[in-house]
């Protein structure tokens, strides 16, 4: 399909409340391969936001309210549709090992996507030629789009506690998907916001940078973490039954 004949978007984006806490983000035009979530999560002493979608259009100027203040970005992974509006928060945490200064080149083109992350000729006869099913405007040409580099402002380790007055996130270095992948824990919670560590689909495992036995240990960790809900990087949430079914099916499968 060419730009020319995409319609326009009426919202890019589309947010759901979650609980009192937690909102997320996607960009229901975007195709399901890499429409991210993004997770707003408002603490009693600040906010922090998990990923930031693909970077169409800006982010936070499309959330005045929940994203105008000064909410601390919190980066899963350098994938494009992870960090594409990284450039517009100030405080952008991510682990060493994610290219977030210099990451790979992005665009909406799914084969020249497929190339440049390692994944081959493209063989799925439900991957578009595009990623995207409308225009954010009427002018935008999707062959323009391009993945912004964001250096990080710091470091995510694992272990590192992430206080937001009335809960806590740590770090939990799972690499795998990729070298630096990172997962937020809210212990007393039991939730996890995992990005692409897992989620309820075929995981990607044979990408730039991907590593099968990191992916294994990972998720044999997280086997392990008391969890009863995971809010993924992409698709819906689910329980912790689930997030064993998954870890299971996926090591059997190895
Ligand atoms: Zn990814």
């Amino acid at each position: 399909m060419s730009a020319r004949s995409l319609p326009v978007a009426e919202e890019w984006f589309r947010a759901v409340r979650v609980d009192d806490a937690i909102t997320v983000i996607d960009e229901p035009h975007v195709h399901p391969f890499l429409r991210a979530n993004i997770w707003h999560i408002r603490g009693s002493t600040g906010d922090v936001v998990i990923d930031c979608g693909l970077g169409v259009v800006p982010l936070r100027p499309a959330f005045p309210e929940l994203l105008g203040g000064d909410p601390t970005l919190l980066l899963t992974h350098a994938h494009l549709d992870h960090m594409g509006s990284a450039h517009e928060f100030d405080s952008r945490w991510a682990h060493p090992l994610e290219p977030v200064a210099a990451p790979l080149p992005g665009t909406l083109d799914a084969r020249a996507l497929a190339a440049t992350l390692g994944m081959g000729p493209v063989t799925d006869p439900s991957m578009p030629e595009l990623f995207i099913d409308a225009v954010p405007f009427e002018s935008y040409r999707p062959g323009d789009y391009r993945l912004r580099p964001a250096a990080a402002t710091r470091a995510l380790s694992d272990g590192m506690r992430i206080d937001l007055g009335d809960r806590a996130l740590s770090v939990l270095h799972l690499p795998g998907h990729t070298p630096g992948s990172v997962a937020f824990y809210d212990e007393q919670n039991a939730a996890l916001f995992s990005g692409d560590v897992i989620y309820d689909d075929e995981l990607l495992d044979e990408l730039e940078g991907s590593s099968v036995p990191d992916y294994l240990s990972s998720l044999a960790r997280l086997r392990e973490l008391p969890i009863d809900t995971v809010h993924p990087g992409h698709g819906p949430s689910f329980d912790g039954g689930r997030l064993h079914e998954l870890i299971d099916a996926y090591t059997r499968g190895k």
